[in-house]
């Protein structure tokens, strides 16, 4: 059945030629019970390796049933080895962890068998060795003599037609060592059993044959006894199969669980991870939302993470139809339509007090005043403090409604003329803010708007043919609203008069052309009177010198020309969730669409973003680091499983096999660490407790973050799989069991 003919095995190490043995013929039949004997050194074991396909040889021809040998490759010796040879060791390479059980069925498992096929089997084994009542037993509380006939538990399941053990009896006491030729011989019946041994005394009452060896050499071939007739000369049963996928899973997660210590080590490694990675990623998306957040812009002063700036892609006036059609859309808390207002902070002050705030029409005041009453007339301003205001929190808020406030628009020239109001009324206010409101009658936020629509405008003025435009560094040619001039006229400057026929402006028109993104408007107006540098102050009511050049007009005309209705709006947003289907909606409705908070900068500009650069760079290369630091630990608890994995290799588990298992394991170990903070993470949410960290990923992590950091630790479990399998396998299947 196995025959070897001139078989040889050298040994090449740095560079010098060791000879295993050499030029060894052997038959070996089924019904044999061979010892193998000699001194240390002679070649038995390694003439064991290569009737085993453990190890290669590099001359002659081994047949079995017939088939050559020599030109098998890799795989192909692998499948010998499935098929053909069961071995059993001096060192037992049982798994320890595993029960008696559990030991016999790897090997099975390994084999592709199904579990309901070797049940039986098994235990029938079991009771053949004599341990059937330590099935359960772990391994690892078995005696020498146990272990050993577990391994010769496992060798006989896998019904090979050839069992190889060397030294089997090497590690035992000598009546444990009976049992096992015993047992050995018994098995030996159909099948053939090669041993290797240096105590022929108590080989020779159980064998058949005696082969010695003597510095590589088969000096002595001996018949002991007649070995049974075995009529059968079947060659094996086909059993290369692979380890079947369920029983991949389940052999995973078995090894998941039954080294206790390994397993709460590497579940506290995988959570420890997984809590920082999302720790470090929702802190630092909390912080840029944060930063983002109080950020604020150039233009838009109110950078409210609500407020969505429109205005109509035509650019024509939002009516109020329109108003009520965007009131409509879910999600729509309130309107501001008068845009412009909102970015613009108008200050009061007297002597001895100041307080500012956003220009707010009367109408829209909700709630109790402190003091006074709403604005009734146009020189009233009611203001509205947050109660963190210094002015309201020293109780000094009274002697607001004492005396008279300038009121000052921070631009435009037509504006520089400030106006003098009194306040009429306070209310004070919960708001988070460093201002307040002022609440004005509807004339007086008229003429701030029209300010304000001044300053977003281009003024251009056109006297008979000639194109004035207002001077850059003083008053020349900019239009003062003012109310002592006439409707339908102007008072200009003296210098106008060249620009007429008879050097004569008076009495002439001139027009007023203004220019914004939206629209442009005009207003023909008659030169009433002119003013010579002399009579400036008496002509102008005792207006400053400053305002020398300018072209005075009457207030409601000049108004007249701002006053066309809304053309930019702002929505707020009753809750922010709604922002993406408010701006969809409105986009559809359309209007352009400006969500202010995302497009504004940072306070720090270039030095923020650059330190925000820096933390996420110094947190990113701190995750790398735990990452490193947990590589290593984890590869150096999988390294402690070297025995386990060459075990499994020596049952004919491949490299990609136990890649498998590794992967498997590390895979079950991640998901039950995922499963923590997903359970942590949720009783949080449900309000079991609460605290800063958790409420930090519940509020930044989405659905997508979750997923992302699953996959990266995944990933991190295959690169550990990969690595580890790779080092595992660098060698043969011989160098992996010699490593043990
Ligand atoms: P035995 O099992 O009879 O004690 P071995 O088969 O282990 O002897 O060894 C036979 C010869 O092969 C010895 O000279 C030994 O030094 C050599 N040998 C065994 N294994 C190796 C190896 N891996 N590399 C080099 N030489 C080896
Ligand atoms: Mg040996």
């Amino acid at each position: 059945m196995l025959k070897l003919v001139n078989v040889s095995k050298y040994y090449y190490s740095k560079g010098v030629v060791t000879s295993g043995f050499s030029r060894v013929n052997l038959e070996m039949h089924r019904g044999e019970f061979i010892a193998i004997t000699g001194e240390s050194g002679s070649g038995k074991s390694t003439l064991l390796n290569v009737i085993s396909g453990l190890d290669s040889y590099e001359d002659g021809e081994m047949y079995i049933f017939g088939q050559e040998t020599s030109g098998y490759t890799e795989t192909e010796f692998e499948n010998y080895r499935k098929r053909y040879i069961a071995n059993i060791f001096q060192n037992f390479n049982l798994v320890n962890s595993y029960t008696v059980y559990q030991n016999v069925e790897l090997a099975l498992m390994m084999n592709g068998r199904k579990r309901k096929e070797y049940r039986k089997k098994i235990l029938d084994v079991l009771r053949q060795v004599g341990l059937y009542k330590f099935r359960n037993a772990r391994a690892s509380r078995l005696s020498g003599g146990q272990k050993q006939r577990v391994a010769i538990a496992r060798a006989l399941v896998k019904d090979t037609p050839v069992i190889v053990a060397d030294e089997p009896t090497g590690n035992l006491d000598s009546q444990s060592a009976e049992n096992v030729w015993e047992l050995l011989s018994s098995v030996a019946k159909d099948r053939l059993v090669v041993v290797v041994t240096h105590n022929f005394e108590q080989a020779e009452p159980y064998i058949t044959r005696k082969i010695t060896m003597h510095d590589g050499q088969v000096i002595e071939d001996a018949e002991i006894r007649k070995p049974e007739e075995v009529k059968d000369e079947r060659t094996a049963e086909e059993h290369e199969g692979r380890l079947r996928f369920l029983q991949k899973i389940r052999l995973g997660i078995r090894n998941t669980f039954n080294i206790v210590p390994k397993f709460l080590l590497l579940l506290f490694i995988f959570m420890f991870i997984t809590a920082a990675v999302s720790i470090f990623y929702s802190s630092t998306l909390k912080n840029n939302f944060v930063e983002d957040t109080s950020g604020y812009n150039h233009f838009f002063d109110d950078a409210d993470i609500a407020r969505i700036v429109i205005q109509k892609k035509d650019k024509s006036i939002i009516t109020e139809d329109d108003f009520s059609r965007i009131m409509a859309v879910p999600g729509v808390g309130r309107i501001v339509k008068e845009d412009l207002l909102i970015d613009r902070t108008v200050y009061i002050w007297s002597e001895e007090l100041g307080v500012n705030g956003n220009i707010v029409a009367a109408s829209e005041f909700e709630g109790q005043p402190e003091l006074g009453r709403l604005p009734e007339n146009k020189d009233e301003v009611f203001v509205l403090l947050p109660k963190t205001h210094y002015v309201a929190e020293n109780g000094t808020y009274e002697r607001l409604m004492k005396g008279s406030f300038t009121l000052e628009l921070p631009f435009g020239k037509s504006n520089s003329s400030p106006r003098i109001v009194t306040v009429c009324g306070v209310a004070l206010s919960d708001m988070d803010d460093w201002k307040g409101r002022l609440y004005v009658s509807d004339e007086l936020l008229a003429q701030i708007s029209g300010a304000i629509g001044d300053s977003f405008s281009k003024t251009e003025l056109n006297a008979n043919g000639h194109v004035l435009q207002s001077s850059d560094w003083d008053m020349t040619n900019a239009v003062i609203p003012v109310d002592w001039v006439e409707s339908g006229t102007a008072l200009v400057s003296d210098e106008w008069n060249g620009y007429y026929k008879n050097y004569r402006a008076k009495g002439k028109t001139f027009t007023v052309k203004i220019r914004n993104l939206y629209y442009s408007d005009e207003a023909e107006l008659l030169i009433k009177d002119v003013y010579t540098y002399r009579n400036f102050k008496n002509k102008t009511l005792g207006m400053d010198e400053w305002y020398r050049g300018a072209v005075f007009v009457n207030v409601d005309d000049y108004l007249a020309l701002f006053d066309k209705g809304y053309y930019q709006s702002s929505v707020y947003l009753s809750d922010f969730s709604y922002k993406d289907s408010v701006m969809t909606a409105l986009e559809d409705m359309g209007y352009k669409t400006l969500h202010v908070n995302s497009n504004t900068e940072s306070y720090g500009g270039n030095w923020a973003r650059l330190e925000r650069l820096i933390t996420t760079g110094m947190g990113a290369a701190l995750m790398v680091t735990l990452f490193l630091v947990s590589y290593f630990i984890i590869r150096l608890i999988m390294r402690s499983r070297n025995t386990y994995f060459s075990t499994v290799r020596i049952l004919g588990g491949t490299a990609s096999e136990c890649r498998s298992l590794i992967v498997i394991e590390l895979i079950t170990v991640l998901n039950l660490a995922y499963a923590a903070l997903i359970g942590v993470l949720y009783a949080a949410h449900k309000g079991y407790f609460s605290n800063y960290v958790t409420d930090t990923i519940l509020t930044y992590l989405s659905f997508r973050d979750y997923i992302i950091l699953y996959l990266v630790m995944l990933a991190v479990c295959l690169w550990i799989a990969l690595r580890y399998s790779r080092q595992l396998f660098k060698g043969s299947a011989m160098n992996t069991l010699k490593a043990v």
